[in-house]
């Protein structure tokens, strides 16, 4: 019998795990394939300390490329661009076309931008995709120098989750310190009447003294709509000034799904059952950002880190044509928000707390993770 060919679509969070798990029990008789967009993948942990520079790109990246190796898997770095699910094969940007048994998606979440209308619109800097975030920023840091010094800039966050808080904390602290002849504002704009909709009340309260603490201010139920001169308007109409919009509103799923005969829920994400199994399609699989489960979980690093064990399982009963197993997703998890001030909030359900040591407990947290899936660095 030919050996079954599984192949894994993006290098995110749980097909890391799902790396690990066969680099530790390897499956002499299944064939791995792993296509990614780069041979580097982006670790959304450790962003809020690269974006206020207390770490290095390299330092919240792990090594696909080493990971596969160990795995014994075959790496094809070229973003997949759809599936043909009769044939069973994926098709891939630079032409190939990579044929599977067992199929699993991993590839994440990117945002809808906003319109943009007019001349001298505002610097953009889209949180999502992650995986290409650091080339954004970088685009903003270069222009940088061009500032005339004693003005004012304002940098307005769209956008009032977790990632949205606290990205702009972090980016205000590194402007802050490279431009500090520049007086920085921030604000930041929320659709919702709260912040961190799915947070307790503790920790939004936290959330909401830190912002302040940074010089931020909050506009709730306004929803940032389009990029115009010298700002962005909301569905009512106001214009909102700002130099640089960070856009951090909700996940989306990659536009060329829409494209497949894949099951897609309202929000472009591949619907999937408790097993991970895509719904309707036996050995197609997704986990992470891109897999829509009943109910909803939030789009969350922590949850495709605790999907990664269990699809690993799961494909290898799908090479072996077992019976799949179904995943309980936790009932709470933590989430730990850095405020860009060598202080962190811990966040999980009702709780929350602030402080240093949060924060040196994240980076320790974080710093632990990349360690587990790169090689160490030799001397
Ligand atoms: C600024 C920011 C900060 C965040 N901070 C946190 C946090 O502190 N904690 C937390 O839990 N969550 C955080 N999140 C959310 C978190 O980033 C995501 O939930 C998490 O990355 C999802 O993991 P994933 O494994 O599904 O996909 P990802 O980690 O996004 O990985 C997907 C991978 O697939 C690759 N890929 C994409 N398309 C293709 C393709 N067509 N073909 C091949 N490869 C492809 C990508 O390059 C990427 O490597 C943050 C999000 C943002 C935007």
């Amino acid at each position: 019998m030919p050996m079954p060919q599984l192949l894994l679509i993006g290098a995110g969070h749980a097909h890391a795990f799902v790396l690990e798990a066969f680099a530790q029990q390897p499956a002499s008789d299944i064939a791995i394939t792993v296509v990614s967009d780069s041979p580097l993948a982006a670790y959304s942990g450790s962003v809020p300390a690269w974006l206020a520079g207390e770490c290095t790109l390299r330092e919240t990246q792990i090594d696909v490329a080493a990971l596969c190796q160990r795995t014994n898997a075959r790496l094809i770095l070229s973003p997949a661009s759809s599936i043909n699910t009769q044939a069973r094969y994926v098709a891939l940007a630079n032409g190939e076309r990579v044929n599977f048994d067992v199929v699993s998606f991993n590839i994440g979440s990117t945002l809808a931008r906003p319109q943009q209308h007019g001349e001298n619109l505002p610097k953009l800097l889209a949180m999502r995709p992650l995986s290409s975030l650091h080339q954004r920023w970088q685009v903003v840091k270069n222009e940088l120098s061009h500032l005339p010094s004693g003005g004012v800039q304002r940098v307005l966050g769209v956008g009032g989750g977790a990632a949205g808080c606290e990205t702009l904390m972090s980016v205000l602290t590194q402007l802050r310190k490279q431009r500090p002849d520049i007086d920085w504002e921030g604000h930041l704009l929320t659709a919702a009447d709260a912040l961190l909709p799915e947070a307790g009340r503790l920790p939004r309260w936290l959330t909401r003294r830190a912002l302040s603490k940074a010089g931020i201010t909050v506009h709730v139920e306004q929803r940032g709509e389009t990029l115009v001169e010298g700002g962005v308007t909301t569905q009512d109409g106001t214009r909102i000034d700002a130099d640089i919009v960070l856009w951090a509103t909700g996940a989306i799923g990659h536009s060329w799904l829409a494209n497949t005969s894949l099951p897609l829920d309202k929000h472009n994400f591949i619907q999937v059952e408790n097993t991970l199994e895509v719904t309707g399609q036996p050995t197609i699989f997704a986990a992470g950002d891109c897999a829509a489960l009943t109910p909803a979980l939030p789009n969350a690093g922590v949850y495709a880190v605790r999907m990664g064990p269990h699809l690993a399982d799961n494909l290898r009963r799908a090479c072996h044509n077992e019976p799949l197993l179904p995943w309980q997703p936790p009932e709470r998890v933590l989430a730990l928000i850095g405020t860009g001030d060598g202080r962190a909030i811990a966040s999980r359900g009702g709780f929350g707390v602030s402080g240093k040591w949060v924060w040196q407990w994240k980076k320790r947290i974080d710093a632990r993770f990349i360690a587990r899936f790169n090689p160490p660095v030799e001397n």
